[in-house]
């Protein structure tokens, strides 16, 4: 009756249900942040020149008091949506820079921005305000993208990146080869390091595509001078396959997952770096 006379709707209870759960889902998110349900984990990365940690990744995670710990593949889509990624990623931003700051300064901190972003946010101030506030050198700042912030608004976006390398800050190409041309953004931007999705990481030793890729993600590392990193790296074999083909830096289940705060401490604390 709301849309009016001469509409009507035919009733699907699937389709409401899932409306039902997205409206739920939505709403719990539009509060998560002030009830300090977001926790920011961390996952060591680790370079295979000297086998030390370098750095951690910043992962955002949810502690949902019902639905337990939701992953961001979950909830992130949704806060770009609705604009909620502006504030979470600012926070995000804080938080990671805040606890980075606390760690020896050989220890880089990289912390994954949405395209929202850098469209609907002011990505550079909260950049620089995280900084000040944390006392944390630019240099030790990564700024993770994926190839959405390239493929919209590509001029206003290359602008904004070029202010954050002007700052002393880093900028990663996450999940390398995934996207649509790839090698083009090689050509837009100068990035400070290439990330290798997981999901070539994942097959590299048992299919000859992900290898034939992995390599020619590395090659290309090699000759425009980019160090690479890949994800996920879970098995010996995978680590030996990546160390013997020269990437820079490996990260996943088989050094650690994401961990909070106080368990990235201890690692520091127990390995040295
Ligand atoms: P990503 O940036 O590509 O992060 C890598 C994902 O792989 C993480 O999932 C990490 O936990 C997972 N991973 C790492 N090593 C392994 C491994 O050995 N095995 C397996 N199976 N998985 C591994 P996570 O934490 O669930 O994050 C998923 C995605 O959500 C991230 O992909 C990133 O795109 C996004 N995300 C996470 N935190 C943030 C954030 O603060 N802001 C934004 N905008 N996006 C975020
Ligand atoms: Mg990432
Ligand atoms: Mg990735
Ligand atoms: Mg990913």
């Amino acid at each position: 009756k709301i849309e009016g006379r001469g509409t009507f709707r035919i009733f699907d209870p699937a389709m409401d249900a899932h409306v039902q759960a997205r409206r739920s889902l939505e709403l719990d998110l539009r509060n998560a942040q002030g009830l300090g349900q977001f926790e920011v984990f961390y996952q060591p990365q680790i370079s295979l020149s000297s086998r030390k940690v370098s750095g951690f990744e910043a992962l955002l995670r949810w502690r949902h008091p019902i639905r337990g710990m939701v992953s961001p593949a979950e909830f992130i889509p949704l806060a770009e949506e609705i604009g909620l990624i502006v504030p979470i990623g600012e926070w995000v931003l804080r938080e990671a820079c805040r606890e980075a700051a606390g760690w020896p300064a050989a220890l880089t901190i990289a912390v994954n921005v949405s395209s929202v972003q850098f469209v609907r946010g002011s990505l550079v101030p909260a950049v620089v305000s995280a900084l000040a506030n944390s006392g944390l050198p630019a240099e030790r700042l990564e700024i993770e993208i994926t190839e959405s912030v390239l493929l919209q608004k590509t001029d206003k976006n290359l602008d904004m990146l070029n202010q954050l390398r002007a700052l002393g800050v880093r900028i990663s190409m996450d999940d390398f080869g995934t996207g649509y041309s790839s090698l083009s953004y090689l050509r837009m931007f100068q990035f400070d390091k290439l990330k290798i999705d997981r999901s070539f990481i994942e097959d590299v030793t048992s299919n000859r595509d992900c290898s034939a890729i992995v390599s020619a993600i590395l090659g290309l590392g090699t000759s425009f001078g980019i160090p690479t990193i890949a994800e996920g790296v879970e098995t010996e074999d995978q680590l030996a396959h990546l160390t013997g083909e020269g990437c820079t830096e490996v990260q996943g289940r088989i050094f650690s997952m994401p961990i909070d705060a106080h368990e990235a401490r201890k690692i520091i604390e127990r390995i040295g770096v």
